[in-house]
């Protein structure tokens, strides 16, 4: 897939970047659950291996005092067999699209983690052009549920495939980690909103300025196609408290006119959307 530059959007004073944090591909069956294929298919493409081409898309966050990274991508550390069986096809790059915005990982001040699956978290950590692993971040403060980072210390025999210890363990050792309990405001217009649904500490973002909002959802609403509350992915692991926190933040998001921002949809980076789940506004090349 083609890296897409993807115009920025402005919430009142606040301007949100797209980063390339690594596009991959996953079974369609696991992407949306219970749905059958021939009504899902006619939302979200897939290959003749029934894969579907999935993004990990961070976003700078900059609003008048602070510069936010929201997820970190998938990161440089995956090894080839790794890079295989998510069928990655864009590397991270993340570092070189904060550059080109004229920012280095040391001007990032907070980065927020909805959770801390590898495709999210994966770079937190990275390697430099020695091969020596650090914090990609070094200056910032990472913001993550301390229910979220209980599991990932101690993953079930389930999350074990996605909470990787080399993405844990030089932030769990640094300075840089601030466990949250609970909902807070993060700084004047920036919210994070325990949900739990997909993972037990599951988190989202709302930002609000100068009247306008936006939520980003997490993996509660990872791409366009899954507006439907029923439409759940099969990774999920509290299925009904992801349908019900879907169905409420949707309705919210509605009611405030918000946009609703996507980590792994690389059609649509953000959507506007009526009650019947039709897109109203968008951001991003739509081209399925
Ligand atoms: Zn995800």
């Amino acid at each position: 897939m083609t890296k897409n530059k993807i115009d920025n959007l402005k919430i009142g004073e606040f301007e949100i970047s797209w980063l390339n944090g690594g596009n991959f591909a996953l079974d369609g069956g696991a992407m949306f659950g219970v749905v059958p294929k021939v009504l899902w298919e006619k939302k979200y493409p897939c290959d003749p291996n029934n894969y579907v081409p999935l993004a990990a898309r961070p976003m700078l966050l900059r609003t008048p005092k602070n510069n936010i990274l929201i997820e970190t991508g998938i990161g440089n550390k995956l090894t080839d067999k790794q890079k295989k069986i998510f069928r990655v096809n864009a590397e991270w790059d993340l570092v070189n699209d904060l550059n080109s915005l004229g920012l280095a990982p040391e001007d990032i001040d907070y980065v927020v983690l909805t959770h801390y699956d590898f495709d999210h978290a994966g770079g937190v950590v990275s390697k430099d052009n020695e091969g020596h692993l650090g914090l990609t971040f070094n200056n910032a403060l990472h913001l993550l549920q301390k229910s979220e980072w209980e599991d990932v210390l101690r993953p079930n025999i389930r999350s074990v495939n996605t909470f990787w210890p080399e993405n844990n363990e030089i932030l769990r050792d640094s300075s840089n980690l601030q466990l949250i309990d609970g909902d807070i405001k993060v700084c004047e217009g920036v919210e994070l909103i325990v949900t739990g649904g997909h993972n037990r500490g599951h988190q989202i973002i709302r930002f609000h300025s100068e009247g306008e909002v936006a939520y980003h959802l997490g993996d509660l609403l990872p791409t366009h196609a899954h507006y439907n509350p029923l439409w759940i992915m099969a990774y999920d692991n509290f299925p009904l408290e992801a349908i019900e926190q879907k169905e409420l933040f949707e309705g919210r998001a509605r009611k405030e006119d918000a946009w609703l921002l996507f980590y792994h949809d690389p059609f649509y980076a953000a959507c506007k959307f009526d009650q019947k789940g039709s897109v109203l506004q968008s951001i991003g090349t739509g081209v399925l």
